[in-house]
């Protein structure tokens, strides 16, 4: 299957309801622009260098998400054209989106990043760092950046039980956040593994790499 015809797929069976951020990291320009001609403009990358150079050369109306963990001395390079900023995981990121975003006129739409996998390694907040942050003078504050819902990754696993209880855990805290902040529309779960699953657990933007790129090299 080719990249174009990948994209179709995707297009045609996902839920209307359901975003397809096509995840491009370590993709070279042609990929990115074999699915852009088949009609997709919404690309995910996880490198803020790499992110940056593919928007310098493709075209403009192409939506750059940041889905990979993000330092905060990087912010300044994307906030003038990024879409969506996926893996905020902490209050000081976020006090430096919105300074990049006041820097450029405009609101940074942004995803808290929410740890839901077993292992130690993803990074992401708990409940209780999420109720601190909620309830900052700093948080209330800010002008210049936009929550505009929840992202996280399940443990990687074969067992779909406890991938479909990590999802349904993330969409229990997202109903709750949405008491606070009822503005609040994005639930980011599901990658080319487990989109499905995400989906049934109420997933309403998935990020698919290698089922419409194939597999990745990295070096
Ligand atoms: C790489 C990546 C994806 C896509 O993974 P695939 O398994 O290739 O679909 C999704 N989300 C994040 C945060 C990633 O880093």
């Amino acid at each position: 299957m080719s990249i174009t015809d990948n994209i179709l797929k995707f297009k045609n069976k996902l839920p209307d309801h359901v975003t397809l951020v096509a995840v491009s990291k370590t993709k070279p320009n042609e990929a990115i622009l074999e699915a852009y001609q088949a009609g997709h403009k919404v690309f995910g990358e996880n490198k803020v260098q790499e992110m940056v150079k593919k928007w310098a050369d493709l075209p403009k109306d192409i939506e750059w998400h940041m889905i990979g963990h993000v330092q905060r001395n990087k912010v300044k390079y994307m906030a003038e054209f990024v879409t969506l900023i996926h893996g905020v995981d902490s209050l000081r990121l976020l006090k430096e989106i919105d300074k990049q975003g006041k820097k450029h006129n405009r609101i940074i739409p942004c995803l808290l990043q929410m740890h839901i996998a077993e292992e130690d390694t993803k990074f992401g907040l708990d409940n209780s760092d999420l109720g601190t942050m909620l309830q900052s003078e700093d948080f209330k504050a800010m002008e210049n950046i936009k929550i505009a819902g929840l992202m996280g990754m399940a443990t990687f696993t074969q067992n779909e039980k406890q991938v479909r209880k990590e999802f349904a855990h993330l969409k229990s805290i997202f109903e709750n956040l949405k008491q606070k902040l009822p503005d609040i529309s994005i639930l980011s779960m599901g990658m080319s593994g487990d989109y499905q699953i995400a989906i049934e657990e109420g997933s309403t933007m998935v990020r698919i790499g290698s089922s419409i790129f194939g597999a990745r090299n990295y070096s």
